[in-house]
């Protein structure tokens, strides 16, 4: 296999979609499997769409997800620069090796003249309505004037765009490693800008040349690509770089949850998820939005869940660290079919992967929470707040956000609960509980539990019957970790406050 060079190239046009850093995974599994380089090149030629922030983001998104660039911005490396703006030089070079070769021409068409050739066509009815092969000896350009009216419009300062002559009537086929081979009659391409009157190539010009030149040996990106890709092959063969061409793999679309439709920005915004690595504020619209980092998760889950989304590695194992991915990867094994984004995925790889972290990871989280709420807290009690809410959590800040009241006395209650349960028998049962607890010098989880059994017994009142309550009483809400051990981490003291608390408030609906 040749040398496996593979970039991602994205443009600095806004937020990297999450989308993206898919892609940027796949490339990196592949260079990590092949022992060769990944690559980034920042494809900036669309000054309209130019976004400032957009680039440091999307490095700034790759670092946090451990997806590593050998090669490229940021980087350097043999083949610098590769920001495709610092590289205009060598585009107008090759695009002047075609108009040499008589493969490309310059055209002055206004953006008048443009519209009025579709009108003309259009009332023609013909179903061929675009530059080229059919209509571009009508037009202004450097097919139609003499070479003396073209050398002057081009001194006299006229602005003019060059483009490519894309034969009638060809079959250009492609190989697309996971589409298989893909036909596309000529006749259906135009004839495509491949510099702009500003003087920057266009997209297919600088991705071509530089994917070229780069040495690049597989393009993989998304299927949003695919219908640009016979073009692509079209150029490599106008240049006489067929042996050099890379491998195409067009990777398959990120669609909604539920299969119907494209995965965007509103869905996921309506649904309340991120869809972009890290939070980004527009900086023309200002409009925020969160990051899957803020929201807390891990980048070794978020990599672990998008590489599932369009690849399997056909067995049932859903668990792989980046080092058993880079080794199970294969193009092969990439589907064709759209892929479903279900968060609720996301979020159970977010659950597996912080219970494998170990308790003074864990811990960590908790105590850089309770640091922002000014709380003071031992490194023991945290340690076993989290090793009680462990298989509880989905994100690191979810220690504190549901676990607050092992810090705080909780002042709000689950009132549809206490209208429901609270009653004559949890009132003498957790009476008798306080008394009890109250002689004892200090309570652990063994004796909270024994010390409810005697009571159970001395009560003949079942504590199942109480324990809804008695959790409400300690936590606030309905469900939590195991309740002897909240009794433990917040201690004798104030175990009782709280239980007397209830005693005090809770009222007994009556019917
Ligand atoms: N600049 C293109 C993008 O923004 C890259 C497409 C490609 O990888 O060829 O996605």
């Amino acid at each position: 296999m040749k040398e496996v060079r593979v970039r991602f190239a994205p443009s600095p046009t806004g937020a990297l979609h999450i989308g993206g850093v898919r892609t940027a995974l796949y490339n990196f599994l592949l260079a990590r499997k092949h022992k060769g380089t990944m690559i980034l090149r920042i494809e900036d030629t669309d000054q309209n769409r130019f976004v400032p922030g957009a680039e440091e983001y999307i490095l700034e998104s790759l670092a946090w997800a451990g997806i590593e660039i050998d090669e490229g911005v940021s980087k350097g490396g043999p083949y610098a620069p590769y920001k495709q703006s610092e590289r205009k030089a060598i585009y107008q070079k090759y695009a002047q090796q075609l108009l040499n070769e008589g493969k490309a021409y310059y055209a002055f068409d206004t953006e008048q003249e443009l519209e009025a050739m579709r009108e003309r066509l259009k009332s023609l009815h013909s179903s061929d309505q675009q530059y080229g092969s059919g209509t571009r000896m009508q037009m202004k350009n450097s097919l139609t004037l003499s070479d003396e009216e073209v050398k002057q419009k081009i001194s006299s300062g006229q602005p003019y765009v060059i483009r490519l002559i894309v034969p009638p009537n060809e079959d250009v086929k492609l190989n697309d490693l996971i589409r298989g081979e893909v036909h596309v009659n000529s006749s259906q391409i135009d004839d495509k800008v491949l510099m702009k009157s500003d003087g920057m190539p266009t997209y297919h010009l600088a991705n071509v040349v530089d994917d070229y030149l780069m040495k690049i040996s597989h393009v993989i990106r998304g299927e949003e690509w695919l219908p640009s890709a016979p073009l692509h092959v079209l150029l490599y063969k106008f240049f006489g770089w067929e042996n050099e061409m890379p491998q195409f793999a067009h990777l398959p679309l990120l669609l909604k949850a539920d299969g119907n439709g494209k995965l965007s920005k509103r869905d996921a915004d309506k649904a309340g998820f991120p869809i972009f690595p890290l939070n980004w504020t527009d900086p023309k619209t200002k409009e925020f939005s969160t990051g899957f980092r803020e929201n807390g998760y891990l980048p070794e889950a978020l990599l672990n869940f998008l590489a599932f989304l369009g690849w399997n590695p056909g067995t049932e194992q859903e668990i792989f660290s980046i080092k058993e991915l880079t080794e199970a990867f294969t193009l092969e094994r990439i589907g064709k079919a759209g892929a479903k984004f279900d968060i609720h995925k996301a979020q159970w790889y977010n659950q597996q992967y912080l219970r494998t972290k170990t308790d003074e990871e864990l811990t960590a989280y908790l105590l850089h929470s309770l640091e922002k709420e000014s709380i003071e807290c031992t490194k023991e009690k945290a340690l076993k707040v989290c090793a009680s809410m462990k298989e509880r959590v989905t994100y690191p800040q979810d220690f504190w956000e549901h676990g607050k009241f092992f810090f705080i006395t909780p002042t709000q209650f689950d009132e549809q609960l206490i209208s429901k349960k609270w009653n004559d028998d949890v009132v003498k049962y957790l009476s008798s509980f306080v008394d009890e607890i109250n002689q004892l010098s200090t309570i652990d989880a063994l004796i909270a539990k024994s010390t409810l059994e005697k009571v159970a017994q001395t009560t003949s009142i079942s504590s199942g019957k109480i324990m809804q309550m008695l959790r409400v009483a300690l936590t606030g809400g309905a469900a939590g970790p195991d309740l002897m051990m909240t009794m433990e981490i917040i201690g004798k003291e104030e175990t009782c406050n709280r239980i007397l608390y209830a005693l005090k408030n809770f009222k007994i609906k009556v019917s």
